[in-house]
């Protein structure tokens, strides 16, 4: 087979051309951190049977009119993994490779993660198997809309609250808030999160994800004395989360010496122009583009990705820099590598060549359970995504409030964000401590505790026995 080509005929790196996991399902995987977890927090039976099956999953077909005239039906998922502690909260991804398995293990996250983070959230997610680079503006909206009708009587604010994850964005949160609003008839807010600001969104939500990443790092930083200039960072993924910590990281100081896309990336040992790499990348025609179709190393003059081809006298990013694939920017010599793409990226077969001592992973289960095993006989510190990326779901959790109560200025976003995620930092922290443990299992045990709780709350067997026998 040969690979497709990009729009100036170089291969596009894909998902296929990255390194796999073992046959074991992702779900399989994800729920192997489970039992691990479940060990040390001293987590009842009944407890893990619970979590093991989502709570409610949907499918739906998503019939689309496209601009031809011609019909396109697109598989759509929704998933509510577990209520116990709240509503359930997730992310909608827009991906051609997006199946159940995937949003099961997606939802499964989310579940630990709002725990985590003493969130009153339970866990979801969703998407729809499509690559939307391919379709027009006008075909994404009819997109979105048509999904909503699909799962309306599936989410809810008080039921399940979608926001945007890979390939989502604020326009589209907006159009799927509209749409189910009309089919409420009634303005819902609440019903969705990561929403453009005039609809009701949150100051802060744009970047959270990235700021929640940012204060672990300044944790580690204050706990290690370390000199930011002296830091070296590698980021693989560029969208919202990648250039958000990106930014964050520049402007303290840090050498982010590589980042990529889903095309390739751009290396520099001295330290990449962040604002200038974020500038080409979001370089647009129209400012209201819902998708920017550059790549972070496509040169800003002459739109070619081919280092050699372009223009003399070229100052932009992709010029100074040197080119790197995905795979080679995971293995480079770095202190900190950001995972900030999709998942699966470090397995087994490429763990063994990680040369970072810390891995802070932005993107949800960018690392294999085996995997995990071969960077902790490593030494190699991996902040697990359910801390580390949980800046974003927590600015959600700010932005439904708000919809409620009024909004927020960005100052008390800010500093609610760095509270909630320090505490967390902390908790985990103590549990590594005092169990000699690795910080994604200590991060399990955390979010296992609170959800016990929550389900015993309702009621254990002991309490049930004991009326019986009375
Ligand atoms: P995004 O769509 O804005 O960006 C995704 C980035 O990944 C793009 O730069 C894309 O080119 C790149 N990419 C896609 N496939 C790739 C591949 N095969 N190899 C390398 N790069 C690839 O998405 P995002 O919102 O930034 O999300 C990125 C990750 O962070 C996802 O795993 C998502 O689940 C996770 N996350 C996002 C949020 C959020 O609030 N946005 C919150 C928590 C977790």
């Amino acid at each position: 087979m040969t690979a497709p080509q990009t729009a100036v005929g170089r291969p596009a790196e894909t998902s296929s051309t990255l390194p796999k996991s073992s046959t074991r399902s992702i779900y399989d995987d994800a729920l192997s951190r489970l039992d691990r977890a479940a060990e040390i927090a001293g987590i009842s039976a009944e407890v893990k049977e619970q979590l093991r099956e989502p709570l409610a999953a949907l499918l739906v077909s998503v019939r689309v009119r496209m601009d031809d005239g011609s019909q396109r039906v697109f598989r759509g998922y929704r998933i509510r993994h577990d209520d116990s502690r709240g509503p359930t909260k997730g992310g909608l991804r827009y991906h051609p490779d997006v199946n159940i398995d995937e949003v099961k293990a997606l939802a499964f996250w989310m579940t630990c993660k709002c725990a985590l983070l003493d969130i009153p959230f339970g866990g979801a997610k969703g998407g729809v198997a499509v690559d939307p680079h391919q379709l027009s503006r006008m075909e994404l909206e009819r997109l979105s809309r048509a999904f909503v009708q699909q799962v309306a009587d599936f989410i809810g604010p008080n039921r399940d609250i979608p926001a945007p994850d890979v390939y989502t964005n604020p326009i589209i949160m907006g159009w799927m808030m509209d749409e189910y609003s009309r089919i409420r008839r009634e303005l819902c807010p609440a019903v969705i999160t990561g929403k453009p600001i005039p609809l009701g969104g949150s100051l802060g939500r744009d970047d959270a994800t990235g700021r929640g990443a940012y204060y672990c790092i300044k944790e580690l930083e204050a706990r290690k004395g370390w000199q930011p200039s002296a830091v070296r960072v590698a980021i693989q993924g560029f969208g919202n989360a990648g250039q958000s910590i990106a930014a964050l990281l520049h402007a303290d100081g840090y050498r982010v010496i590589a980042v990529s896309d889903v095309k390739g990336g751009l290396f520099q040992t001295s330290g990449l122009d962040i604002p200038a790499v974020i500038e080409s990348k979001n370089r647009r025609e129209f400012v209201e583009d819902v998708y920017c179709g550059r790549s972070v190393c496509q040169c800003s003059h002459c739109g070619s990705i081919d280092h050699e081809c372009c223009c003399e006298d070229c100052e932009c990013p992709a010029c100074e820099a040197s080119h790197i694939s995905n795979r080679e920017l995971l293995e480079l010599d770095v202190d900190i590598l950001i995972p900030a793409a999709i998942e699966n990226q470090i397995t087994a077969e490429n763990a063994g060549r990680i040369k970072a001592s810390y891995l802070v992973e932005i993107a949800n289960g960018p690392t294999t359970s085996e995997a995990d095993a071969i960077l902790n006989a490593k030494g190699i510190t991996v902040l697990p995504d359910i801390l580390a990326n949980a800046g974003g779901v927590t600015v959600s959790y700010f932005e439904w409030l708000q919809n409620r109560a009024g909004s927020w200025p960005l100052e008390k976003v800010h500093r609610e964000l760095e509270q909630r995620m320090v505490a967390a930092f902390q908790a985990v922290e103590r549990v590594t401590q005092e169990n000699s443990t690795d910080w994604r299992t200590a991060s399990y045990a955390v979010a296992l505790k609170r959800l016990e709780e929550a389900m015993q709350s309702r009621g254990t067997q002991t309490f049930f026995q004991a009326a019986q026998d009375a």
